[in-house]
């Protein structure tokens, strides 16, 4: 109703390009260079969509001033102060889910009903971490041979966080990181990916409406290897918490390594692999596998992107799948583009080596060079494709899928280790033992039996390998958002 707040602002401007503002201390205000804009494109039609503030280290100082300043206050907040206004956060997504699944869609091309589902898990975000916190446990113990000298735990909030994130599920994996910092009493900078910055945009004006006070969550606009690494970098920041891409990790690795007292979390990329056993339902098997592959047009850092299945189904696995990714995963009907020009033309360059290279294409093709009125690519399934090649070892992100068999689970297991990332696999097979045998064995953060991307948001997220440092979510969030001291007392 108010005709200055963003939802309004960006509502009166549906159709003519956006102009984003940074939001420090609860304010939105124009960046340093007021003349220097990143463009950001709309995926479906390639047109123009918003132009987001090209922040430089200045902006970024002031975003960390402001948290700096908030810090103080907030850290020393009870705990059901900060539950209640994540509450409020939570209940003013709510009230505005639709409006925020629609742009969260036009933004970064997903269909409307998967960017519900991501809205529906930012409210989560909020309401677990609200609750956590409120049923908390501790422990007192005595020391032994001493009873009258007791020990116990106590956390503090680290302090200004830098949080960062990328464009393949912008609201719900920058609220992953917003949610716990501010519950565990910590303040921060928050920088979305420069490709898809208008749901972080609309999240500041629910900030100011829950009554979040000033300078406790920021928002900062622009590119990574400008605003995001000043963000890192900067000295007043003292945790650093990142999704993205693994060489931006690295980055991220080596701008922190000096600063040894800073927390660094990092949530990296995949090659996830899905195993198929001889003993699945094979229809159930193949949708399991699909989506897997192609939710989200296989922008999902979680996508089984390496299909291995038995020899002794293959050929079964391999027409039913087919069929089903037909019928099912149809590209401007029930599968979105791919989010930017940047990336159809990384995720073209990956299917014309596999021409190149004489593999088989199941469905799909290589899309033109220039991109026709968005950035579509058609759900790929290859097979023949040889295991030392780049298609099989590097992280596609994309709707590109690869179909191998194999004999022996020893030979499934090797198959699925033999990769650098170790972030997520899929399992399907009704053995038991089997599901223990092989999930316990398998190089990844996380592993999904007979199922994919259920999230239980208390339990551990994260990768092994080159897929991250660390893990979050419940008690390992908050021990990225905290320091721990033990307390003797006698
Ligand atoms: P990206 O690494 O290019 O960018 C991620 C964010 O980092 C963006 O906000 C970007 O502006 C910023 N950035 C870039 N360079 C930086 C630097 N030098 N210092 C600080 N910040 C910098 O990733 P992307 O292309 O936006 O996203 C795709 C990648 O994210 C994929 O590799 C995917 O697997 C990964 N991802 C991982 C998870 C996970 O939970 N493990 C979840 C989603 C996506």
């Amino acid at each position: 109703d108010n005709p200055d707040d963003a939802s309004t602002y960006l509502t009166n401007r549906a159709g003519s390009p956006i102009c984003l503002q940074n939001f420090f201390n609860n304010e939105f205000c124009d960046h340093e260079e007021s003349h220097n804009w990143i463009e950001s494109f709309n995926p479906r039609s390639g047109e123009l969509l918003a132009h987001v503030p090209s922040s430089t280290a200045g902006d970024v100082d002031r975003g960390v001033a402001a948290a700096a300043r908030a810090f103080p206050y907030w850290s020393q907040t009870s705990r059901q102060e900060r539950s209640d206004i994540l509450m409020r956060i939570a209940s003013t997504i709510s009230d505005k889910k639709e409006m925020f699944a629609v742009w969260e869609s036009i933004d970064q091309g997903k269909s409307l009903a998967r960017a519900r589902i991501e809205v529906d898990r930012a409210i989560s975000n909020f309401r677990y971490f609200a609750t956590y916190i409120l049923h908390e446990e501790g422990s007192v113990r005595f020391v032994d041979g001493q009873p009258s000298t007791m020990t116990y735990e106590h956390r503090s909030p680290v302090g200004v966080f830098a949080i960062i994130s990328p464009w393949n599920m912008p609201l719900y994996l920058l609220t992953w990181k917003i949610a716990p910092c501010i519950a565990f009493g910590c303040t921060g900078v928050a920088k979305p990916s420069e490709v898809t910055s208008i749901t972080a945009f609309l999240l500041a004006e629910v900030f100011k409406q829950a009554e979040l006070p000033p300078g406790v969550m920021n928002i900062v606009f622009g590119a990574g290897a400008e605003a995001g690494s000043a963000l890192v970098k900067s000295p007043g920041v003292r945790g650093v918490t990142f999704t993205g891409g693994t060489s931006t990790g690295n980055c991220i690795r080596q701008d922190t390594v000096a600063d040894i007292g800073k927390h660094v979390s990092l949530e990296l990329g995949g090659k996830n692999p899905t195993l198929v056993f001889n003993d699945v339902d094979i229809e159930e098997a193949v949708r399991v596998a699909a989506s897997a592959a192609f939710e989200n047009s296989g922008q999902i850092c979680l996508c089984g992107s390496r299909i291995y299945i038995h020899r002794q189904i293959f050929d079964v696995f391999e027409s039913a799948f087919v069929e089903y990714v037909e019928c099912n995963y149809r590209v401007r009907d029930t599968i979105g583009p791919v989010v930017s020009n940047e990336h159809y033309t990384k995720v073209r360059s990956y299917l014309q080596q596999a021409e190149e290279e004489n593999a088989t294409f199941l469905t799909g093709r290589v899309p033109t060079e220039k991109p026709q009125g968005g950035y579509w690519i058609t759900p790929t399934v290859l097979s023949d494709v040889h295991p030392q090649s780049r298609i099989m070892r590097e992280e596609i992100f994309g709707p590109v899928v690869t179909l191998c068999p194999f004999d022996t689970e020893a030979e499934a297991i090797l198959l699925a280790n033999d990769n650098s990332n170790g972030l997520a696999s899929v399992l399907l097979t009704k053995d038991l033992a089997r599901m223990r045998r092989v999930g316990e064995r398998i190089d990844a953060g996380l592993v999904w039996v007979n199922c994919w991307l259920v999230r239980e948001l208390g339990t551990a997220f994260g990768g092994m390998k080159s897929s991250g440092i660390g893990r979050e979510g419940g008690a390992h969030s908050r021990d990225v958002f905290t320091n721990l001291r033990t307390i003797h007392v006698r």
